[in-house]
């Protein structure tokens, strides 16, 4: 089968490799969609900081089981589905808590070891999700990012009845807002310096999509949710001036949380949150209940996908992919790969 490597930044070779034995716990799928994620883009770029060279890249999959080990229980041959890509300890304190998300020694298909760049894929089957019948298979590898999105939401206590502001219209952004609004928001607003990012978040039915070039964050937030502001404040876009408008402009007794990568130490005026009240979410990947609600809120037609998928490309056009996103950064949303 097809396995493809990334030995160094920028360069992936094709590689023919035989197809990876079944453990009795494991299942072998038939990989039909990956998506291209902004930390696969690090990856390809060497900006990675916690990653080593050779990788096979891809950690947003869906395909079908093509075999099933001995002591599987659930799934069958010929399920379709869709990876949760974290491989944990389950004996550090924080995975003892519940919260593998930030295992001290987590491992994720793609970033940290083999993800799913091949015509097949072996995983244990409990990283694996069904996919009901009414998904597509782009819908399935959009499961991750989905996940992202619910977990932000479950984990800063959830916004029903509340006014939700999300910072960057990207993949992620736009997801969590969708999400904030099918999750019964009052109201959501996404801001974005970006117009065709804005222009997708219209299509996905964002209720105020505000280009922060135009119109500031502060004016938005009074514009669209009145005097008392809004009550939760997401970063999904990772730069100095987001995050701190995000400060000063939180409303007493608010929220906010940080869901994007920054690259940099950022200050942020400290005495503000504290004068205020106002309480900083931290937030890292999911778990496996953000996964099934996310599956839910797709099968349940609550999320528009199609419109994030701005591009395709045969999996062996990877490169031409990633040059493309690359050449393409304001313009793609969604790239993913095809496997014939
Ligand atoms: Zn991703
Ligand atoms: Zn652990």
């Amino acid at each position: 089968m097809l396995q493809i490597m990334m030995p160094a930044p920028l360069t992936f070779t094709m590689n023919e490799v035989p197809v990876p034995e079944v453990g009795d716990t494991q299942a072998l799928i038939k990989i039909e969609r990956l998506g291209i994620c902004g930390s696969d883009m690090q990856i390809y770029h060497g900006k990675h900081k916690f990653m080593s060279y050779p990788i096979v890249l891809g950690h947003e999959g869906s395909g079908t089981l093509t075999k099933v080990g001995k002591a599987v229980q659930g799934f069958a041959v010929g399920d379709r589905v869709t990876i949760q890509p974290q491989n944990f300890c389950g004996r550090c304190y924080p995975c003892q808590q519940g919260l593998y998300n930030v295992c001290e020694h987590l491992s994720v298909m793609g970033v940290h070891e083999t993800g799913m760049s091949s015509d097949y894929f072996v995983t244990e089957a409990s990283k694996l999700l069904k996919l009901p019948d009414e998904l597509s298979f782009d819908q399935g590898a959009l499961i991750e990012p989905i996940a992202v999105a619910t977990a932000v939401i479950r984990k800063v206590g959830g916004v029903n009845g509340a006014k939700v502001a999300v910072l960057g219209a990207g993949p992620i952004g736009n997801l969590v807002a969708q999400v904030a609004n099918a999750s019964g928001a009052k109201d959501v607003l996404i801001t974005d310096i970006n117009p065709k990012r804005l222009t997708i978040a219209e299509q996905c039915q964002i209720p105020h999509c505000v280009n922060s070039q135009e119109k500031d964050l502060a004016t938005a937030i009074v514009d669209f949710f009145g005097a008392n502001g809004a009550d939760v404040i997401i970063d999904c876009a990772g730069i100095r001036q987001t995050i701190s408008s995000a400060v000063q402009c939180a409303r007493r007794g608010s929220r906010i949380a940080v869901v994007a990568n920054f690259k940099t130490p950022v200050e942020i005026e400290l005495v503000l949150l504290q004068r205020k009240e106002v309480t900083l979410y931290g937030i890292m990947m999911y778990l496996r209940q953000d996964f099934e609600r996310a599956i839910q809120l797709v099968a349940q037609g609550k999320l528009h996908t199609q419109e994030l998928v701005t591009n395709y490309f045969p999996v062996r056009h990877i490169q031409e992919a990633y040059q493309y996103v690359d050449d393409h950064f304001e313009d793609v949303m969604k790239v993913m790969l095809t496997f014939s």
